[in-house]
């Protein structure tokens, strides 16, 4: 799926984590740094969907959202403070469609941004498909040469990164962003363990070729031998 999102916040840390992480999804993004810049961008460009941050410098999240809602429809996703219930209700009431709390997973946000994308371009559920490896992201299951097998959260979470990006290899600081969050601590050996995990699960044959390869000191790849 592909879209132009617009992105209004001013913590340059999250903005560009966004930017970069959406872009790797072929979403067409731009960021604004603050309300009224943002409010002109959408004017000027409309975006299919906008991720507005609550706590901005000058006009507040809310306010851009009232705005933006006198002149479009387009799908708001808030991003609030993980304190501050009351703006998520400020939000809603604003016209926004959705929130999300900080500190978040990429892959959260990715779900909801799809979820509100949905809505306006309608897509059929995907199978992912690479080798005899299958990944349904309706049932949220794994097959491999006919073999079913169960997921769970985060273990589908990695495999559909894997999929969405067969023979790029993807460095670990890309995989801890992407499946536990820009807050995540990048020094356990988590990744080690989920990956673990996987290749127990898709090597479900007697013989089944190894489809996750570490890259020494990089990260690991999805790709055949
Ligand atoms: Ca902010």
């Amino acid at each position: 799926m592909s879209g132009k999102i617009l992105i209004i916040e001013d913590e340059d840390r999250i903005a560009q984590f966004l930017k970069r992480a959406l872009s790797m999804e072929h979403y067409s993004v731009e960021a604004a740094a603050e309300g009224q810049q943002g409010l002109d961008m959408a004017r000027d460009n409309p975006p299919d969907l906008v991720l507005l941050d609550v706590m901005l410098p000058g006009m507040n999240g809310i306010e851009v959202c009232r705005r933006l809602r006198t002149t479009s429809d387009v799908p708001i996703l808030m991003l609030t403070a993980k304190e501050a219930i009351e703006d998520r209700v400020a939000g809603l009431d604003a016209g926004a469609d959705d929130y999300l709390v900080k500190p978040f997973a990429f892959d959260e946000l990715l779900a909801r941004v799809r979820a509100l994308l949905r809505r306006t371009q309608t897509t059929a559920p995907e199978v992912y498909r690479f080798a005899d490896l299958e990944l349904d992201t309706g049932t949220r299951q794994g097959r491999r040469n006919g073999i079913l097998f169960d997921l769970t959260a985060k273990e589908y979470e990695l495999l559909e990164l894997f999929m969405r990006h067969p023979r790029r290899v993807l460095n670990r600081d890309v995989i801890y962003d992407r499946v536990w969050g820009y807050d995540f601590g990048g020094e356990s050996n988590i990744i080690e363990v989920y990956v673990r995990y996987l290749r127990q699960k898709t090597e479900c044959y007697e013989g089944a070729p190894r489809l996750i390869h570490t890259v020494r000191g990089i990260g690991y790849v999805l790709r055949e031998e």
